[in-house]
């Protein structure tokens, strides 16, 4: 076994999706820095703002009508950052890390852990749920590590955008400085199933241990592409 792998529960769960590629895993685990690899910061600032919504909400309100799907919220955990939220796999020699966007109190004492995203709940989506189901089953094995609680709910929020005409011309999204765009909010419950992580990380530990780059994936293009452009750059 080779030095200590660390990744991502989002990560490791990328590699429950039906088009994931040894290759590529390999390359980026083993690169740290890939180039090309840019993010748009607004959809962290929107997680952090609406982190900050449901804190203030239960806060000073109780538990939104919104987040009824989730059970009997008594109260919530401030999510710790990836800094600290991680746990060692002894068996893999794996750091399993991870920043969850929510964690909230239950009546029964548990805890339930929660995933924001700001978008429409679409087919999509349902391509991308093994993914997202590893990784807060890896959030929920690492709370439970770090003694945070025993985790009873898993579960996505979807905050969509509201920008139908009659909404864009209402009262209430103008401000005096701006305007407010609303977001609808849908619960869908992820199951508790930590048995897959072991897999995957059986999986990460031996496709990073391999030696050299496996085998492409057959017809992926961006490969292709990426021949093309070291050709070209031969040639400069
Ligand atoms: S085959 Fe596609 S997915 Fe695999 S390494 Fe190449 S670009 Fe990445």
């Amino acid at each position: 076994m080779s030095e200590q792998l660390r990744i991502s529960a989002k990560n490791l769960g990328a590699m429950a999706l039906a088009d994931f590629c040894p290759r590529c895993f390999w390359l980026k685990t083993h690169a740290k820095k890939l180039p090309f690899q840019i993010f748009p910061g607004i959809f962290s600032s929107i997680d952090s703002y609406t982190k900050r919504v449901v804190h203030g909400w239960i806060d000073e309100l109780g538990p939104p009508a919104w987040l009824d799907g989730i059970g009997r919220i008594t109260g919530y955990i401030d999510p710790p950052s990836y800094h600290t939220f991680q746990m060692h796999v002894e068996q893999h020699d794996i750091l399993l890390t991870g920043a969850a966007d929510g964690i909230l109190e239950l009546a029964d004492g548990s805890i339930a852990i929660i995933d924001y995203k700001t978008a429409k709940y679409t087919a999509n989506q349902d391509k991308l749920l093994p993914m997202y189901a590893t990784q807060l089953n890896g959030y929920a094995l690492i709370a439970e590590h770090l003694k945070m609680g025993t985790v009873s709910k898993l579960a996505l929020m979807y905050a969509e955008p509201v920008t139908d005409p009659v909404t864009a011309r209402s009262d209430a999204v103008r401000l005096a400085d701006g305007f407010a765009m609303p977001l609808a909010v849908s619960i869908h419950e992820v199951p508790l199933d930590p048995r897959q992580l072991d897999l995957l990380s059986r999986r990460a530990r031996e496709i990073y241990d391999l030696l050299e780059a496996p085998a492409r994936t057959p017809g992926c293009e961006d490969c292709d592409r990426l021949d093309s452009l070291m050709r070209l750059a031969r040639k400069l």
